[in-house]
């Protein structure tokens, strides 16, 4: 392959919105067949807002609230920015918050005046041996099954409500993936997030592999295994929890809109933060080589 040529295809991605790290990349490139693509903030805008207040029992809402705000001030998970900042829109207080404990993928932990505190998913309540009421799950999962996020809220023991968050599908993604589709690719969704939202969005989009329910760190094991089953693998994404998986990839590509340890981690930054800058990616990829051989 001719410098000249390579350079000339980073330079034109540049144009397009696609930065490119050297001119190596556009090898990769050319030779993915599987892209994996993360969910929140990759398929989705990333900001969430707070749909629905759903405390069980003697709780009310406005104290479910305020005590997760509490908590998710220490996060800067989407989830926890939503939470505040519904906190902060509906004028409740802002609460001191003591041993705060961030669990990557699964939610939070804190001391909230007297109150100790979990907000996550139902795995990091079990872990902590946290009762989760039934009227607590029925919620839960009639919320999930519309397509929502839905975190537990739970306080000394017991789980005292769910609070159910909307993330959009970003206008750009359906496109997107009939792009890629059209190159040939197989579209993958990749989530922490629970099977019945992924699958959701999955529909919304037009993807049909959905692996759901994943923690950060299975992000990485998921791309290797892809790669011993002879897949050459793309990886998009834009959060901490994605950076692993971008720097294991055959090509990583970050969102631009996303974090910097994602943007470190990848081969690629799609500058607009827009998906369908993924299949121009390719695009370039192979007509700068094509010229080349
Ligand atoms: P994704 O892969 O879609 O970006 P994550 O792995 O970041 O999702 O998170 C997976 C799940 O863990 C979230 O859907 C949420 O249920 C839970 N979670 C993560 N961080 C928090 C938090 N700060 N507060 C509450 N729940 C959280
Ligand atoms: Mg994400």
């Amino acid at each position: 392959a001719t410098p000249t040529a390579l350079l000339v295809g980073t330079g034109r991605g540049a144009q397009l919105g696609v930065l490119i790290k050297g001119p190596q990349v556009l090898e990769s490139t050319r030779r993915v067949d599987t892209v994996v693509l993360d969910k929140t903030g990759t398929v989705t805008t990333g900001t969430m807002s707070l749909a629905e207040v759903l405390p069980v029992g003697d709780v009310t809402a406005d104290d479910l609230l305020t005590t997760a705000a509490a908590v998710e001030h220490g996060s800067e998970h989407p989830v926890a920015r939503a939470i505040v900042t519904a906190a902060t829109d509906r004028g409740l207080p802002r609460e001191p918050v003591r041993h705060f404990v961030n669990h990557g993928g699964k939610g939070v932990q804190g001391t909230v005046g007297g109150r100790e505190v979990t907000i996550g998913r139902p795995e990091l309540l079990d872990e902590h041996s946290i009762a989760q009421p039934q009227a607590v799950t029925a919620a839960r999962t009639a919320a999930e099954s519309t397509g929502r996020t839905a975190v537990l809220v739970a306080w000394d023991g017991t789980a005292r409500g769910v609070l159910v968050l909307a993330d959009a599908v970003k206008p750009t993604s359906a496109e997107a993936i009939t792009e890629l589709r059209a190159l040939g690719l197989t579209p993958i969704l990749l989530t922490g997030d629970n099977i019945a939202t992924a699958r959701t969005v999955a529909d919304q989009v037009g993807i049909e592999n959905v692996i759901a329910e994943v923690l950060p760190a299975g992000k990485l094991d998921v791309v290797k295994q892809l790669q011993d089953e002879g897949k050459v693998v793309a990886m998009v994404g834009d959060g901490v929890n994605d950076a692993a998986a971008l720097a294991q990839a055959d090509l990583g590509l970050a969102m631009g809109t996303g974090t910097d340890v994602a943007i470190e981690a990848g081969d690629i930054t799609l500058v607009r933060g827009d998906l369908r800058t993924v299949a121009t990616a390719i695009r370039l990829s192979r007509r700068t080589l094509g010229t080349i051989r």
